[in-house]
């Protein structure tokens, strides 16, 4: 692509756009050039800002004609480098459709526009006496968008399922540029699963345009405990343990040590003194329903050796009990310079194996490892601690990183639980599938998208990639900074 190729693009979209809506200035383009995984930059050839459908649908259909390549971006937050830009290409971002069209409490949906930021889809519902379940701890800036692109999940999920479990319908610009619908208001359309096939797909079928969400009845309860236990293993008996007996918390997070610590230096949370593992439970439901489970999650903490259990009488003491471990990533700046984030899952009874395994690499390799995750469904988010200043550290680091991934694959669990694979993780993905695994995803890939333009070089390796290992993170995420995100 040439830069005059670019120059026309650029001025056939400016007409059906609006001029402000056309970014072709190189220090404006710049403001593009990374999401949160900001070791990748790449500036964009052109950045263009559909107001509506109809606008986004005429901008990839003038980058068919062009041949130029195309990437959607909603709020920028991914952490795994999937609305990286391409140098060639134009990057559509949909931060300017932000309508809610309409809260349906009578069928529990409602219709909205995919730069919508997840907390405002709740926000709107919550006079009907409903929200919107998936809740990343981005969701005060990340776009639904994304989060369908992404197929997010955050710590709630473990009751209510993944975005997959709340989008019925969606409209779509195809990499063809047209408009097209899948699914709807009502469950189950019959046919393939395209709309299945889309979320999560991370911006390589089309442009999501409008979502169609399921809306979920708030609780009529919450409930909230806090047990210490001696170490991971114990509280991932526990965890197991509550499962088996027929409790679905609406949470159950985990912090090790190491997390613990880091919590403990940056926001006082006052977790039991010299705990090896804490988890937090979190029941939700009818009232007498959570009463009673509560009464068997605190019974099961103690029987696999829960020492201090603080139950929170009312919301300020649970927002405390939550600031530890909300706090805690960005809290790991207190005990080391830089961190790599990473994401796996596992089946949860693999967690004490898994976590052993972990432990062990990060004694032989002299690298610590601080664990804070979704124990309840085995979603991993290892913090691989180093010094960026020390020669060697980093790429030690990213050994250790790299290492997790494969235990979390040997257990039978995925390179992934929720950042997704955007560019980041491309390199482990045949550490995952076979070609012919891989060869037969791209079918459904060329399917929509035969000429290849939508997102090109995100999830799948090509070979200049395979073999790679993550990229690291360099102290908190400035969206962790600015107080609007915590990573989970
Ligand atoms: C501090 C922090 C905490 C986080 N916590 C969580 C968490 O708890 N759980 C979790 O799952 N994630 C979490 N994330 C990751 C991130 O917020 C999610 O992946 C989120 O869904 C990305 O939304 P976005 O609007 O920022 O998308 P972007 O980063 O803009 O894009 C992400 C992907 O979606 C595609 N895309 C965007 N919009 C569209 C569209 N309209 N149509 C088609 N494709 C599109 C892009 O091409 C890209 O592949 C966190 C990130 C940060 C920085």
């Amino acid at each position: 692509m040439t830069t005059t190729d670019i120059s026309t693009l650029a001025t056939a979209l400016r007409p059906v756009l609006g001029d402000a809506q056309v970014i072709s200035d190189r220090q404006e383009l710049r403001t593009y050039e990374c999401d949160g995984l900001a070791q990748y930059r790449v500036v964009p050839a052109l950045v263009a800002l559909p107001r509506t459908a109809a606008e986004c649908a005429a901008t990839v259909r003038a980058c068919v004609d062009a041949g130029v390549p195309f990437v959607a971006r909603g709020s920028g937050t991914g952490l795994s480098g999937g609305a990286l830009p391409h140098a060639e290409g134009v990057l559509i971002v949909t931060s300017q459709m932000r309508a809610i069209r309409a809260v349906r409490a009578e069928d529990e949906r409602a219709v909205v526009e995919p730069g919508v930021i997840n907390l405002h889809v709740s926000r709107a519902a919550a006079p009907f006496g409903y929200y919107y379940a998936p809740d990343p701890s981005s969701q005060q800036v990340c776009s639904i968008g994304g989060n369908v692109a992404e197929n997010s999940g955050g710590a709630h999920c473990l009751k209510y399922g993944f975005t997959t479990n709340h989008v019925t319908g969606l409209e779509v610009v195809t990499p063809d540029g047209d408009l097209v619908r899948l699914g709807g208001p009502a469950p189950d359309a019959p046919g393939y699963d395209l709309l299945g096939a889309f979320v999560g797909s991370e911006g390589t079928l089309g442009i999501t345009t409008e979502v169609t969400v399921r809306l979920t009845r708030s609780p009529e309860s919450v409930r909230t405990l806090l047990a210490g236990f001696a170490g991971t293993d114990q509280a991932g008996a526990a965890t197991s343990a509550i499962i088996a007996a027929g409790v679905l918390p609406a949470a159950i997070e985990m912090m090790d040590a190491l997390a613990i610590e880091a919590a403990e230096a940056a926001v006082r949370c006052g977790y039991p003194a010299g705990a090896g593992a804490v988890l937090i439970v979190e029941l939700d439901g009818p009232a007498a329903e959570v009463d009673a489970h509560f009464t068997d999650v605190e019974r099961l903490c103690r029987e696999h050796g829960a020492g201090e259990i603080r139950v929170a009488a009312d919301d300020a003491e649970r927002a405390l009990i939550w600031k530890g471990r909300k706090s805690a990533f960005a809290a790991v700046g207190r005990i080391s310079p830089d961190y790599i984030v990473q994401d796996g899952v596992i089946p949860r009874t693999a967690l004490p194996e898994v976590l052993r395994r972990i432990a062990e690499i990060s004694a032989q390799r002299g690298v610590r490892v601080a664990n804070v995750f979704h124990a309840g469904d085995g979603n991993l988010h290892p913090l691989v601690l180093f010094d960026d200043a020390v020669p060697g550290q980093a790429e030690q680091a990213e050994e250790v990183s790299g290492a997790i991934l494969d235990i979390c694959i040997a257990h039978g669990g995925s390179i992934t639980g929720e950042h997704g694979v955007g560019m980041d993780k491309v390199g482990h993905m045949p550490r995952m599938y076979s070609a012919d695994d891989l060869d037969t995803m791209q079918l459904l890939r060329c399917a929509f998208d035969p000429r290849g333009l939508a997102n090109p070089g995100k999830v799948f390796p090509t070979p200049r990639l395979c073999g790679e290992v993550p990229g690291r993170r360099r102290g908190a995420h400035p969206l962790q900074e600015a107080g609007l995100a915590e990573v989970f």
